[in-house]
């Protein structure tokens, strides 16, 4: 019987600490600033705590509001100690032309008696990088090479030279040479390489209904983003034609180039290389095949000069970002200047 007894009071003291600890750590209340512009943070047992709590938080947003342009976040993350104490600390990060100002305020907070301290205040501010976590001088020259036609066999190699110069490119591949590829399409995606979109078959599509033109199209996405989880976002149609039909048919921009290797006619590293070092100025676009050996060897021999010129190989992507251009649906675009 007292074995009972204690065994019944062992378990209502286990669910009421259980009891004890869920009843402050219910989320949440809302704060709206604008339809926009709110926050969510924790709901404790006492109003007094709620009150201080929403008096901070509507004024830490307001202030942001004033703050002109900028983007911000705010978040929280907060522990429960035994002695019935809420160590809370508030994340704010306000984001403006690629700046983030981080500052994170911790509170101990005492259920107790009510007694809310402020601990600790760390103010940081550092560059946000959106694509890579790589950084790149605005003010420097950058280009982007391109790669169509692939993958193949050869386009390994050249992932892996652009590796060892820890240089960024872009792949507009064609759909029916991804079967097969699966992993080289994985690698470019792991190296923070872009894959564009060429196509599904290199048909020519100026005589292509809309429809078809659609399909060539959606078919390559499709098999892009199901291998890699990104969406392509980038077209480099077929021969580069960009007919009005074209135009209005695709919902991605479409990218050709200003430079023109020819690599698939001359076959000739030297050449190619010559044909990107003689003509190369910021904000170019520059058109190669990596199905090519003589591409990946004119590679070895450009890179090296290019990085000593000053230049950064960048995505396509990178160049219109750092460039400030926006690239809109059906439009054409050949340079980032
Ligand atoms: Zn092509």
């Amino acid at each position: 019987m007292k074995k009972i007894f204690y065994l019944s009071l062992l378990i209502f003291l286990i669910l009421f600490l259980i009891y004890l600890t869920k009843d402050h750590e219910e989320i949440s209340n809302t704060i709206y600033l604008e339809d926009n512009i709110h926050i969510e943070f924790p709901s404790f047992s006492n109003r007094k705590i709620n009150n201080y709590l929403n008096n901070l938080l509507s004024q830490k947003l307001s202030n942001f509001k004033t703050s002109n342009k900028e983007t911000f976040f705010m978040d929280y993350d907060y522990t429960t100690s035994p002695t019935n104490t809420i160590a809370l600390k508030l994340y704010n990060y306000a984001l403006k032309d690629n700046i983030v100002k981080e500052n994170i305020t911790s509170y101990d907070i005492n259920l107790q008696d009510s007694r809310i301290t402020p601990t600790q205040t760390m103010s940081t501010s550092y560059e946000y990088d959106v694509y890579l976590g790589q950084e790149f001088d605005p003010d420097k020259p950058m280009i982007a090479l391109t790669f169509d036609d692939g993958p193949n066999y050869n386009t390994n190699k050249i992932i892996d030279i652009l590796n060892n110069f820890k240089v960024k490119a872009t792949f507009f591949v064609l759909g029916q040479n991804i079967e097969g590829h699966e992993e080289i399409l994985t690698k470019m995606a792991n190296n923070n390489l872009e894959i564009g979109n060429h196509t599904y078959s290199h048909k020519l599509l100026t005589k292509m209904s809309p429809e078809k033109i659609q399909e060539e199209v959606n078919k390559t996405n499709d098999l892009i983003t199901n291998i890699t989880s990104k969406q392509p976002t980038l077209l480099r149609t077929s021969y580069g034609s960009f007919t009005k039909k074209i135009r209005s048919s695709v919902d991605m921009p479409i990218i050709i180039w200003n430079i023109d290797t020819l690599d698939w006619k001359y076959h000739s590293s030297e050449r190619i290389a010559n044909s990107i070092l003689s003509k190369v100025k910021d904000g170019d676009i520059i058109l190669m095949h990596d199905i090519y050996n003589a591409t990946a060897n004119a590679l070895e021999i450009a890179i090296p000069k290019l990085l000593e010129q000053g230049y950064q190989l960048v995505t396509v992507s990178e160049l219109f970002y750092y460039k400030n251009i926006s690239l809109e649906k059906g439009q054409v675009y050949s340079n980032a200047k």
